[in-house]
């Protein structure tokens, strides 16, 4: 790759924006004892009476400590899916630009890129679920601006593997979005640390799957200071709600429950993946860094159908390419994953 330079992928009229400011951005220190005359709130304390802190500091600076990053490469999100969208407002002018993506995967991102008019470029994994480098070189131009890399993938739960992301990192001429909703799972690192390393790298997490806190709704992207301040500059000012800012400080600090959870779920698939490999129509376990197992099984939507009809919703993405006849089955709690094991065997 050519030195990137990101300002020449922000959108035009991106570029001439400057953040929206309201009169308390001025003032650094939240907690002070001042008297806020200026937003029109009600004045009567219900502990939510106040607009929440746009620049969400405190649990920023929590974050900042955890991941070992500065807090101006850090950018919160109402769930990740906001913050896929603002990355591709930044960067991918509707009707001209394009991205690419690597089915089976993620369906928010070709959800985003129709809603933003980018013409999604699709290249299918190959049959381990691993990117296609030639194919993805092949298809990507001049108006590719973003390529989506989940890891661990979902639906089919593998991590992409390491050398492969590199070489994408260092070929690719455009921004590579890494989508880590399931990392805390694996048994591999962030690519967090690597950022210092790839001016065009982005990273997205959430708090929706191991830390627990689907309901709260909050995404991270951590990229280069200079790519923040870019999305900064799009974000709607009060995007992270008072409720969600202090129920994740409070959660994030909960570092043991955390490691706890995660353990007891590692634990919990190593049991059912046991299991299930012995179940008579399942026909293929793929391997899992995530907190979901991807089976293939004889007929889909009929063990679709009759798990529902016991009360048990699981995901069927037999529509999904290379995913015909394959169920995709969350980790529960131990009596729920008991009760799923014991159900599957009473099938005809
Ligand atoms: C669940 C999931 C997310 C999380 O989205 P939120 O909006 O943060 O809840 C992001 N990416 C992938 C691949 C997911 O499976």
């Amino acid at each position: 790759m050519n030195k990137f330079d990101i300002q020449t992928f922000i959108r035009p009229n991106v570029a001439k924006m400057k953040p929206y400011s309201s009169a308390r951005d001025e003032f650094k220190d939240f907690d002070s004892e001042m008297i806020f005359l200026d937003a029109n709130e009600n004045p009567f304390e219900t502990n939510v009476n106040r607009y929440p802190d746009p620049q969400q500091r405190k649990l920023k600076s929590i974050l900042s400590k955890q991941k070992n990053i500065t807090t101006d490469q850090i950018l919160l999100g109402n769930g990740s899916d906001e913050v896929l969208d603002l990355i591709f407002r930044a960067f991918c002018e509707p009707s001209k630009d394009n991205i690419i993506t690597l089915p089976p995967t993620y369906g928010m991102y070709s959800v985003l890129a129709n809603l933003n008019d980018i013409e999604n470029r699709e290249v299918l994994l190959d049959s381990d679920f691993q990117p296609n480098m030639d194919e993805i070189s092949r298809t990507a131009d001049t108006r590719t601006k973003l390529l989506f890399i989940c890891s661990p993938n979902n639906p089919t739960g593998n991590l992409i593997a390491s050398e492969k992301i590199l070489k994408l990192l260092k070929t690719f001429n455009g921004l590579v979005v890494i989508d880590e909703a399931y990392i805390d799972f694996a048994n591999e690192e962030s690519w967090i640390t690597k950022l210092h390393e790839f001016p065009n790298l982005i990273i997205t997490q959430t708090l929706s799957k191991a830390y627990g806190l689907a309901g709260i709704r909050l995404g991270i992207c951590y990229a280069s200071a200079e790519i923040i301040s870019v999305l900064k500059r799009i974000k709607p000012p009060y995007n992270i709600n008072e409720l969600t800012q202090q129920s994740a400080i409070e959660q994030l600090q909960n570092t043991v429950k955390l490691k706890n959870d995660i353990f007891s779920l590692l634990e919990e698939k190593l049991i059912l993946l046991k299991a299930l490999v012995k179940v008579k129509f399942v026909e293929k376990v793929y391997p899992t860094d995530a907190n979901f197992i991807l089976l293939k099984v004889d007929n889909a939507e009929k063990r679709y159908t009759q798990l529902l009809e016991n009360g048990i919703v699981v995901r069927n993405r037999s529509s999904q390419p290379l995913c015909e006849n394959t169920l995709r089955i969350t980790i529960g709690a131990n009596a729920e994953n008991k009760k799923l094991i014991t159900t599957l065997k009473t099938f005809k």
